[in-house]
C-alpha cells in the first residue's frame, strides 16, 4: 500500500485539512526538512471557503490583512480587488498559495480521515481514511477549522420537502437558481446576514425565519484602488506588527477610553464616523463594549436605532432589534443592505421564537401560527463549532481513551495546542485558544510556528514523544474561564461561542478571550521555558 504520493512510507507529520491552516503548515513543516502528507475531505484546497460558497460569501476581515504575512514576496504580488475578498477570491488567493509554494505534490484531496489512534510504544498515530487506508505519523497536526461541522437543524419532515434544501456550508458548487422561486432561509447569523440580501435580489419572495435578533454593522465594501493597495503593500510591516501586537489580530488597537466618559453627542459622534467607516473596526471604539454592560449598551442603543432608522416599517424594525444579548458579544456580522432588504416588496420576516418552527412539510415550513409555502429552503444556521470538526474524526490516545470521552462535559486543552493523553497532537486554533476572536490567518500563523519551532526542538533534543500533563491542562482551562469571565462573551446565552446553538451541547466559552497579544506571550514563554506544562520523552 502506497502510504503518501511519494511513496515515502511513514511521515514525520500528518496534516489534516487544506485550509489557510493546513496550506501554511505543510508548507513549513516541510521547510524544515520533515516529511509531511496533508489530508483533505474536499476535492480541492481553500478549507472554509472551498465548501462556503453560498450567494453573498464574503470574509469580514480586509483583504489586504486577511491573508498570510509569512512571506514578503507573496504578500507584495497579490493583488486584492475590493476592500473585503469575495469567495472567488480568497479561493484563487489560496490555489495560487498551493502553486506558488508547491504544496499539491504533498496534498492528498477527497480523503477524509475518520480515525486516529496513538501508539504508546512506538509513539506512532495511527491515521484511518475513508477508503481503509492506514497511514503513520510521528506527529498528527489536525488543521480541521472552527467552523466545518455543517449545523442542520433537526427539523421534523426534512426528508419529506419535495423543494430543494441547503447548508451554506455545503454549498452545491454549480451554485443554486433562485430565480422566480420562493426561497425561506433559517438563521440571521453572519451567513444569513450576508445571504439575505443577495438572495432577495434573486429570488420571487424571500422569507427570513428569525430566531434571534442580530446587529449588523454596513461593511462599506467597495473596490481597492491601485492606490490604496500600493499604500498598504509600502506599510505591511507596520501592518503586520500591530497585528501580532493586538487583541484580536486585527491591524487597529482598540481604543483606551471608556464608551462612559465622553459627552452624549461627542460619544454619537464616535460611533457615527465608526459607522460611517463600517466594518468590524466598529467595536472598537472604546475600551470597555466587552467588558462593561453600561459602555456595551450604548454601541447597542445606537445600532438599535440604526436599525428603527433603516426599516421602514416599525414592526419589522422591533422584531429586527436585538434585545436579549449585547453588540458583540456573539460574534459581529458586518453587512452590505442587510437591514435595507426588509423594505423590499419581496422580503417577509417571520420570528420564530415568538412562532417556532414546527415542520417541514412537502410543500413548505409551518411554525405554530402559519404555513409557508417554499420552493427552496435555507438553512444558515451556523456550525458544531471548534469541538465539531475534531470530534468528527475518531480520536484515541493513550490507553484507547477517545476523545469523545474526554471532551464529554465541554473541551480541555493546554493552550488550545496540546491535550493530556493525546501526545504528539498538535490541534491549530483548537479550543482553549484565540482561534475565532481574532483574525484567523494571524492565528492560524502563530500557531503553526509555534508547532513547528517546537517538533525541531524536540528533533533537535532527539526527543519522541510530547504530552500535555493533567495539572498545565486544568491550570488553562481555569485561566480561559478566568478571562471570558472578564468579559460580556459568556452572558450571550445563545452563543455558538458557548456551544448553545447545537442541541444537547455542554455550555462552554470555548475561544480564549484573553487576547491574541497577551496569548502569543504565554505560548512563547511556555517555548522560552522547556515546554513548560508538557511532559517530553525519549
Ligand atoms: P451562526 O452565527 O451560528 O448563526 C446561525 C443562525 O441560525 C442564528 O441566527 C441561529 O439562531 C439560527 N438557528 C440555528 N438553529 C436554528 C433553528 N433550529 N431554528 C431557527 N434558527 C436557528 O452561524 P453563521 O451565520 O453561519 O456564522 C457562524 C460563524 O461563521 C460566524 O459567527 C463567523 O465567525 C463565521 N462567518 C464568517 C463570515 C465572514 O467572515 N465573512 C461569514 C459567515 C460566517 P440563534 O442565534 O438563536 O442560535
Amino acid at each position: 500500500m502506497t502510504l503518501s504520493p511519494n511513496g515515502t512510507g511513514e511521515q514525520d507529520v500528518l496534516v489534516v485539512g487544506a485550509g489557510f491552516s493546513g496550506l501554511y503548515a505543510l508548507h513549513r513543516l516541510r521547510g524544515q526538512g520533515l516529511s509531511v502528507t496533508l489530508l483533505e475531505a474536499g476535492d480541492g484546497v481553500g478549507g472554509t471557503w472551498y465548501w462556503n460558497r453560498y450567494p453573498g460569501a464574503r470574509c469580514d476581515s480586509e483583504s489586504y490583512y486577511y491573508s498570510y504575512s509569512f512571506d514578503e514576496e507573496l504578500q507584495n504580488e497579490w493583488e486584492w480587488s475590493e476592500r473585503y475578498p469575495q469567495q472567488p477570491e480568497i479561493m484563487a488567493y489560496l490555489n495560487h498559495v498551493a502553486d506558488r509554494f508547491d504544496l499539491r505534490r504533498d496534498i492528498r484531496l477527497g480523503t477524509r480521515v475518520v480515525s486516529a489512534e496513538f501508539d504508546d510504544g512506538p509513539a506512532r498515530w495511527h491515521v484511518t481514511t475513508d477508503a481503509g487506508e492506514r497511514l503513520t505519523c510521528r506527529f498528527l497536526v489536525t488543521a480541521v477549522g472552527c467552523l466545518s461541522t455543517a449545523n442542520v437543524p433537526a427539523i421534523p419532515g426534512l426528508d419529506t420537502f419535495a423543494g430543494e434544501w441547503f447548508h451554506t456550508g455545503r454549498w452545491p458548487h454549480e451554485g443554486v437558481d433562485f430565480a422566480g422561486r420562493r426561497v425561506g432561509i433559517v438563521g440571521t447569523g453572519s451567513t444569513g446576514i450576508q445571504a439575505v440580501p443577495v438572495i432577495a435580489e434573486q429570488a420571487a419572495h424571500l422569507t427570513v425565519f428569525q430566531r434571534t435578533a442580530n446587529y449588523s454593522i454596513p461593511a462599506r465594501n467597495g473596490p481597492e484602488s491601485v492606490e490604496s493597495r500600493q499604500a498598504i503593500k509600502d506599510d505591511y510591516a507596520e501592518i503586520r506588527r500591530i497585528q501580532r501586537e493586538s487583541t484580536n489580530g486585527h491591524p487597529f488597537l482598540i481604543s483606551e477610553r471608556s464608551a462612559l466618559e465622553p459627552s452624549e453627542d461627542e460619544r454619537r459622534a464616535i460611533y457615527e464616523a465608526a459607522w460611517e467607516r463600517g466594518g468590524l473596526r466598529f467595536r472598537a471604539s472604546f475600551a470597555d463594549l466587552l467588558s462593561d454592560r453600561a459602555a456595551n449598551d450604548t454601541a447597542s442603543d445606537f445600532i438599535r436605532t440604526k436599525i428603527r432608522e433603516i426599516v421602514r416599517d416599525p414592526e419589522v424594525a422591533e422584531r429586527l432589534t436585538p434585545r436579549d444579548h449585547g453588540f458583540a458579544t456573539k460574534r459581529p456580522p458586518i453587512d452590505t443592505d442587510y437591514f435595507e432588504a426588509y423594505n423590499r416588496e419581496n422580503v417577509t420576516l417571520v420570528d420564530v421564537r415568538e412562532t417556532p418552527i414546527e415542520e417541514v412539510t412537502p410543500t413548505g415550513l409551518r411554525t405554530s401560527a402559519a404555513e409557508y409555502p417554499l420552493d427552496r429552503i435555507v438553512f444558515a444556521t451556523g456550525f458544531d463549532a471548534m469541538t465539531g470538526p475534531l470530534l468528527g474524526i475518531d480520536i484515541r490516545g493513550t490507553g484507547g481513551r477517545t476523545l469523545r470521552d474526554k471532551w464529554a462535559d465541554g473541551p480541555r486543552t493546554y493552550l488550545g495546542l496540546g491535550i493530556a493523553g493525546f501526545p504528539n497532537l498538535f490541534t491549530i486554533t483548537g479550543p482553549g485558544s484565540p482561534s475565532v476572536l481574532c483574525n484567523m490567518p494571524t492565528a492560524i500563523e502563530q500557531h503553526v510556528d509555534w508547532i513547528a519551532d517546537c517538533i525541531a526542538d524536540l528533533d533537535a533534543r532527539g526527543l519522541a514523544r510530547m504530552e500535555a500533563t493533567e495539572d498545565a491542562e486544568t491550570a488553562w482551562v481555569a485561566h480561559n474561564n478566568e478571562a471570558a469571565g472578564k468579559t460580556l462573551l459568556p452572558q450571550a446565552s445563545s452563543s455558538w461561542y458557548l456551544g448553545a446553538n447545537v442541541p444537547g451541547k455542554p455550555r462552554v466559552f470555548m475561544p480564549y478571550a484573553g487576547g491574541f497579544a497577551a496569548y502569543t506571550r504565554i505560548c512563547d514563554e511556555v517555548a522560552a521555558e522547556e515546554y513548560r506544562g508538557f511532559v517530553r520523552t525519549r
